[in-house]
């Protein structure tokens, strides 16, 4: 397949680097020069625009920053310049109304569309490990799920336009509200004197066990490897999560949702974040609690 590609940043240079070792032909868009030359060297054809990436496309996927942007792109160089038959795939997390919205926009010019946003990071985006999780058309999913495969490990449909949005957020808001009480627990047992790592030992087998404990752990030296093992670098950064905290909090607010501890993570991340913080791993939370 010939696939337009826009968006070559930290996901999206490993992404597209993935669909043209897969055998496709990927012409590639991104403004900034760097990202648009590291394609080259991984077997894209760079471009200079987003239109021309898309002219003549099997397939447009778009990676990029935030709901604006994607809505912009898609408006202004993708409907009306991609072939009308063309499948679009937005893999940014994006909010869930414009998920939707653009989903309309693209079926009105005739494109299928699906929404699939990714979990997993910068290692797996290069490894081609991504979970994707996909909103759309039955139809639209079984064009998208071998393009996806080639990016990932597992694509699993979540439902019509925008249901990939909903279930990365819903997803998220756990992984945010599970870090803090984890983090939280974790010092408090420091406190009562506790050994960490014994306390790891009881409750990863016990009913406090979550993601954020045993694949994550946020004490250096306890449990497996994690970004607590080194200086709390690399991983998933505290800017991410917290825009995907405000995402699940938009969505909650428009879908008239209570969703407490949601609302507490998002304030205890925005006042980490703030407390310039937003770049280091969002397990490192756990020194505002150690700190307290
Ligand atoms: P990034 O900022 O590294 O990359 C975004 C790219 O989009 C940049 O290279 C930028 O130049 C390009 N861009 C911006 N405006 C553009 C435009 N108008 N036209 C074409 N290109 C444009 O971001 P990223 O980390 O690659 O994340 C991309 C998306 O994936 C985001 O929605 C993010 O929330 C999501 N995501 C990121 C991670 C992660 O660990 N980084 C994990 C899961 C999901």
């Amino acid at each position: 397949m010939t696939i337009g590609f826009i968006g070559l940043g930290n996901m999206g240079g490993g992404m597209a680097a993935n669909l043209a070792k897969a055998g496709h032909v990927v012409r590639a868009f991104d403004p900034d020069a760097a990202a648009l030359a590291r394609a080259g060297t991984q077997g894209c054809e760079p471009v200079g625009s987003a239109q021309e990436a898309v002219a003549g496309a099997d397939a447009v996927v778009t990676m990029l920053p935030n709901g604006a942007i994607v809505a912009q792109v898609l408006a202004e160089s993708v409907i009306g310049h991609a072939p009308a038959d063309a499948l679009l795939l937005d893999c940014s997390t994006i909010d869930v109304a414009t998920a939707r919205s653009i989903a309309g926009q693209a079926a009105e010019a005739g494109h299928a569309m699906v929404d699939a946003p990714v979990s997993g990071g910068i290692a797996a985006a290069n490894a081609g490990t991504l979970t994707f999780m996909v909103g759309g058309s039955n139809q639209a999913f079984a064009r998208a799920q071998p393009i996806l495969a080639a990016m990932g490990k597992a694509v699993i449909h979540a439902g019509a336009a925008g249901a990939g949005q909903a279930a990365k957020i819903c997803n998220n808001m756990i992984l945010g509200a599970t870090m803090v009480a984890t983090c939280e627990a974790f010092a408090l047992a420091d406190r009562l004197g506790l050994d960490l790592q014994t306390f790891y030992d009881i409750a990863s087998k016990a009913s406090g066990q979550s993601w954020s404990m045993t694949s994550y752990c946020p004490v250096p030296g306890v449990g497996p490897q994690s970004p607590a093992d080194n200086g709390y670098q690399g991983g998933f950064a505290t800017a991410l999560m917290l825009k995907d905290l405000n995402l699940a909090l938009a969505a909650a607010a428009d879908a008239g949702a209570t969703v407490p501890m949601g609302a507490r993570a998002q304030e205890l991340y925005t006042a980490f974040a703030e407390a310039g913080h937003g770049g280091v791993d969002f397990s490192a939370i756990i020194r505002t609690f150690e700190g307290a």
